[in-house]
């Protein structure tokens, strides 16, 4: 099993590359992001709960975040391994991924961490808010989500970097040239399938 976490801040490019990751390497994407949009959709107990940190820019709480990653773990036991995109979030989700994990007798293997300049994060959410539809890439908001990663994910990056498994990225080039940078590195753990 190869586990892989898509690290950086919003805008950075972690789902789009994910898609492209998970159609090389045939890994399990899991973006908490997704799952939470998926329950506010639906209106859902979680849903509706989450929805409020959302329109926020805030974090969800750390438990609702951890049980839905646990469940959905469980759905695909026989996975050739996961890419997360968007979670861990907070040094609590990655001690708690780390247990779950381990639990698993597996491991996170490699945090590829996606480098782009704040003002291009900016420029790119609010482009994408033009077209995606999600109430959470206005301008108010995006400042906001980029504040809670600064304060609370930003220490992430530290947890896996005393680990030795932390690897930045250059994120602020083409889609293409990105993906090269992040197989480059994958390369060296897990062939295409
Ligand atoms: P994303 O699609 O990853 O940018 O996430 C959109 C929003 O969902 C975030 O601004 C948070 O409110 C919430 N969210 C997504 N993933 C997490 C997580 N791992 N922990 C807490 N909140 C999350």
């Amino acid at each position: 099993m190869f586990n892989l976490i898509l690290f950086g801040p919003p805008g950075s490019g972690k789902g789009t590359q994910s898609v492209n990751i998970t159609e090389t390497y045939k890994l399990q994407h899991i973006s908490t992001g997704d799952l939470l949009r998926d329950e506010v959709s639906r209106q859902t107990p979680l849903g509706v709960e989450a929805q409020k940190y959302m329109d926020q820019g805030l974090l969800v709480p750390d438990e609702v975040v951890i049980g839905m990653i646990s469940s959905r773990i469980d759905e695909t036991p026989s996975a050739r391994g996961f890419i997360f995109d968007g979670f861990p979030r907070t040094k609590a989700q990655a001690e708690a991924l780390d247990k779950l994990l381990e639990f698993k007798n597996t491991q996170i293997h490699l945090v590829l961490s996606l480098e782009v300049p704040e003002n291009d994060l900016i420029q790119r959410l609010v482009g994408r808010g033009i077209t995606s539809g999600r109430s959470d890439d206005n301008e108010e908001v995006i400042t906001k989500r980029i504040k809670e990663y600064h304060a609370k994910t930003a220490p992430v990056a530290d947890h896996y970097q005393s680990y030795g498994k932390l690897t930045q990225i250059k994120g602020d080039n083409s889609i293409e040239d990105t993906f090269k940078l992040l197989s480059k590195e994958i390369d060296k753990y897990l062939q295409p399938a």
